[in-house]
């Protein structure tokens, strides 16, 4: 089995239409969408959701206001100031301190150096993730929670759960879409993979996020391979990141055209090599025979 996970160093790129048209061409996959920050593979691919399971990705302190004696020792120590001076009066006090839950970044400082054992520190539910099907095959994906961070370690438990399930139904191919950046669900999402696919477009910022990216994929000894998408929109610095992608070693994998038959496609609810045979659509179709090709030559 392997993870083939594609990735963009930024977003707009089209890497989820992508996605969606490598899901189609593939045989025996699951699917894993692990952008949780802004999924949106599921527009596409319309999961039916087997399976929901709440995300406890950290913990966060309450103030219990019964036992506070508003020492403020606290709000000293809080580097997020997230701690405030208008909580309730407990019969004690008059106002005791309060936790705004949105600031607090569950760091565990304040009930530590609290000596009146006032602070709660208990997990929370920052998101849920799914077990769906598609009409492609099994899918994982993800929703954090609005203002919710920890989106690495839900990439990671997405990723884990598809393999599972490949693993469980023999299934040859886990097909990961990745987050855009270069931030922390980004690594969790390439990190021990087997072949990473750089979905790029043919602009300025394309080529710096391109090599950031790389640079990346490169840290972790992950094969990688280059794939222009919109090319024709900017034939030169479509060339100029070629040849970027080919002097660090990568693989450059055959340009994607600009055609208006994806957003068709979008619009239908499927992807381009489902919606069309020519343009974009074959172009996705070769650039799958050439990942094949890739993957069928590496070691088992
Ligand atoms: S350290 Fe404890 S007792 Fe002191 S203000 Fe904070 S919660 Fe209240
Ligand atoms: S857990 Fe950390 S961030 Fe949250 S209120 Fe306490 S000290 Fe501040």
């Amino acid at each position: 089995m392997k993870e083939l996970v594609v990735i963009s160093g930024k977003g707009g790129t089209g890497k989820t239409s992508v996605v969606a048209s490598l899901a189609a061409l593939a045989d025996k996959a699951v699917l894993a969408d692990c952008d949780v920050d802004a999924a949106d593979l599921h527009l596409v691919l319309a999961p039916t959701i087997r399976r929901r399971e709440n995300f406890t990705g950290g913990s966060r302190a309450r103030i219990k206001s019964g036992h506070c004696v508003a020492c403020g020792k606290c709000e000293e120590v809080c580097r997020f100031r997230a701690i405030f001076y208008d909580g309730p009066g407990n019969g004690r006090v008059d106002r005791t301190f309060r936790v705004d839950p949105i600031a607090c970044e569950g760091c565990g400082l304040c009930a530590h150096f609290c000596t009146y054992d006032a602070i709660e520190f208990a997990p929370v539910v920052n998101g849920r993730w799914f077990v769906s099907q598609t009409r492609f095959g099994p899918m994982v994906h993800a929703r954090l929670g609005v203002a919710e961070e920890n989106s690495g370690k839900l990439v990671s438990l997405v990723r884990a759960e598809a393999k599972r399930i490949a693993e469980d139904r023999k299934l040859e191919l886990v097909l990961i879409d990745g987050p855009p950046g270069i931030g922390c669900p980004v690594i969790a999402s390439i990190a021990g993979s087997d072949f990473v696919l750089i979905v790029t477009e043919p602009t300025l910022s394309g080529l710096h996020d391109l090599r950031r990216v790389a640079e990346l994929a490169e840290h972790f000894g992950i094969p990688a391979c280059v794939c222009v998408n919109k090319a024709d929109l900017n034939e030169e610095v479509a060339g100029e990141i070629e040849a970027d992608a080919a002097s660090r070693g990568l693989s450059v994998t055959g340009r994607i055209r600009y055609d208006p038959a994806v957003t068709h496609a979008q619009i239908r609810m499927k992807s381009v090599v489902e919606y069309a045979d020519e343009g974009a659509a074959a172009d996705i179709r070769r650039l799958w025979d050439d990942l094949s090709a890739m993957l069928g030559k590496q070691e088992p």
